[in-house]
């Protein structure tokens, strides 16, 4: 089979690897993808995501099988539905099902709806009427943007000024709205976060991985909310009984749900829960695989990415193995100055993607002419495997100090919580 990916980040990175290491797929192609996935066997398609029907033509004069949607932003711009109304095969959901995503209300209603555990909210568009709401409930208190907010657009207020900044900002300066500016306000919650991913097929779903993301900019959860800055999997604070209570009381619910309201979600559902005092929350639903959390994953997947998806595409039950005794610990690399200011252009050494210790997966990279140059905050993600997340840790890190690069950072505490979980 030939093969398309749609995106150019490490995520898109990790999955057409994934896809080139199966025995049925002869050609992996990515669109745009980024000069680091080449020497992996990728081959780099120049149409942009936004390119719809250029896309769907490159699909179509190629013989591809089907299409994989990485990134959130073209789901939520219809790829998928130009895909389908081509008569393609394409992973991802349609416009409307990626509201799971997309709009904050959309899914917070669902959850309502069905029963599905989540923090108590109130919808707003009325400025004056919400600051009554966050007076009234007093902080902490979390408040969220509804509509195109691609990861920001969540300001989680500790003190009141911060929330009535946050309700002028989205409210009445209209930050992150692609409409009419409308928030949701939710109870802050507090507890173990983690992300766990199932792939659905309508009311069918299958579990593929839980992992843990680091969202903070620096050590010890300190400075400003990023794309994220690691990642690892599988997560041990997360027992197998709790991976069973998701599946049985968000996963299961949520895709039956979508199917009851008449948009039926295929693609990639991510959950992002939280283990409160008061039991399991989730805190949100993203429509597609999460970056970083795709470049561990995918290395924790023992089945055939490529054979799992063929079956779904052909309505068929894939076989969807994790590995059990092993970890994958992922620390990006970033731009000085990510996320406000990210230095441009950061010359990069010759990348080893298949080092012996380890894997890089390239993100913010562009084609320079003396080689590699930065291309963005997140630059590269360095994965380390091992039998003990405490292996993988150091397998990262010993490449990390060993490969410094100039004028980049990454977090120096992967995984550090999780260790310290493990040894008590
Ligand atoms: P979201 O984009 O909804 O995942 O929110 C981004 C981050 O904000 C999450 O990963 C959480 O760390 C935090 N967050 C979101 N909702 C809440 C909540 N209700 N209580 C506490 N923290 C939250």
């Amino acid at each position: 089979m030939k093969l398309l990916v749609i995106g150019s980040g490490g995520r898109e990175h990790a999955i057409a690897k994934k896809l080139t290491q199966s025995p049925l797929v002869e050609t992996v192609y990515c669109a745009k993808g980024n000069p680091g996935m080449a020497q992996d066997g990728i081959t780099l398609v120049d149409i942009a995501e936004n390119d719809h029907q250029g896309l769907v033509q490159f699909v179509k004069d190629n013989g591809i099988a089907w299409t994989f949607v990485g990134p959130e932003i073209p789901l939520f711009e219809g790829v998928t539905d130009a895909f389908e109304a081509a008569g393609l095969k394409v992973f991802g959901p349609s416009k409307k099902a990626a509201d799971l995503e997309c709009s904050k209300q959309f899914a917070k209603d669902l959850m309502k709806k069905y029963g599905i555990p989540t923090a108590a909210y109130e919808t707003f568009e009325d400025y004056e009427a919400a600051v009554a709401y966050v007076k009234a409930n007093g902080v902490p208190i979390v408040i969220k943007a509804d509509g195109l907010a691609a990861g920001k657009g969540v300001v989680v207020a500790m003190t009141m000024t911060e929330a009535l900044d946050a309700l002028n900002d989205m409210l009445l300066q209209g930050k992150y709205a692609a409409g009419k500016p409308k928030v949701v306000i939710e109870e802050y919650l507090e507890g173990e976060e983690f992300s766990l991913f199932a792939l659905a097929n309508g009311a069918k779903y299958y579990y593929s991985g839980v992992a843990q993301d680091h969202k903070r900019a620096y050590d010890g959860d300190k400075g400003p909310n990023t794309g994220g800055m690691g990642a690892y999997s599988p997560v041990p604070q997360v027992s197998e009984a709790m991976i069973q209570e998701v599946l049985d009381t968000v996963v299961k619910p949520t895709v039956e749900a979508m199917v009851a309201e008449g948009v039926p979600f295929k693609g990639v559902v991510y959950a992002g829960l939280m283990i409160t005092a008061k039991g399991l929350r989730v805190i949100e639903f993203n429509a597609r695989f999460g970056d970083p959390e795709t470049q561990v994953i995918m290395n924790q997947m023992a089945s055939d990415l490529a054979q799992v998806i063929d079956d779904i595409l052909n309505g068929k039950d894939p076989v969807i193995e994790m590995y059990t005794d092993r970890y994958t610990l992922g620390v990006v690399i970033a731009a000085e100055g990510y996320p406000e200011a990210p230095m441009k252009d950061i010359p990069l050494p010759d990348l080893d993607t298949e080092n012996a210790e380890c894997i890089v997966y390239a993100a913010g990279v562009k084609a320079g002419e003396q080689g590699l140059l930065s291309n963005g905050g997140r630059i590269l993600l360095i994965a380390g495997q091992g039998e003990t997340l405490q292996d993988a840790q150091d397998k990262a890190y010993r490449y990390l100090n060993a490969n410094p690069i100039a004028h980049t950072f990454y977090r120096s505490d992967i995984g550090a919580k999780a260790i310290r979980f493990t040894e008590k």
